[in-house]
């Protein structure tokens, strides 16, 4: 079902920040396509302007299709209207709980398309050291954040 925030996930897509870090910074972290910024996860999804005919496209796709859903058009509003809304349902909506999962898959598939575009790349393999970026707990949203789990002082 999450097929994109796997492949996010478990580094099939690297992106070219996390090249950088591995290389210890002496690989640019700026975008490959554009070499405007450093290409983060945001920049990539909704920022490269490489990416935007295609990301338009998809964007004209999916806000019809919520409508056709019967969507309250708020909730849609917010949804685009939201950088972390949108990038949320780009990269993973099957934690919209307002999504059917008939929904999810339409959505998951459209997306796909986006995540692809950008695959040129992903055929070097770095994947071995790549941090998930995206924690892959479905059900615990709220211990996102704890990196302390108290045991520095053991002796
Ligand atoms: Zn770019």
């Amino acid at each position: 079902m999450a097929a994109i925030k796997v492949k996010i996930a478990t580094g099939i897509m690297i992106l070219q920040y996390q090249r950088s870090r591995f290389s210890k910074n002496c690989i640019s972290a700026n975008c490959p396509l554009c070499n405007i910024e450093p290409e983060d996860v945001t920049h990539f999804i909704l920022k490269c302007e490489k990416l935007s005919s295609i990301r338009n496209r998809f964007i004209q796709e999916l806000k019809p299709f919520l409508v056709d859903c019967n969507k309250p058009s708020l909730l849609i509003q917010e949804l685009f209207n939201d950088e972390e809304n949108l990038l949320h349902l780009i990269i993973d909506c099957t934690t919209y709980h307002f999504l059917t999962f008939k929904e999810q898959v339409r959505i998951e598939t459209l997306t796909r398309e986006l995540i692809t575009a950008r695959t040129p790349y992903a055929d070097v393999d770095f994947s071995a050291k790549t941090e998930p970026l995206i924690s892959s707990d479905e059900n615990d949203e709220s211990s996102a954040c704890s990196e302390d789990n108290g045991d520095d002082f053991v002796s």
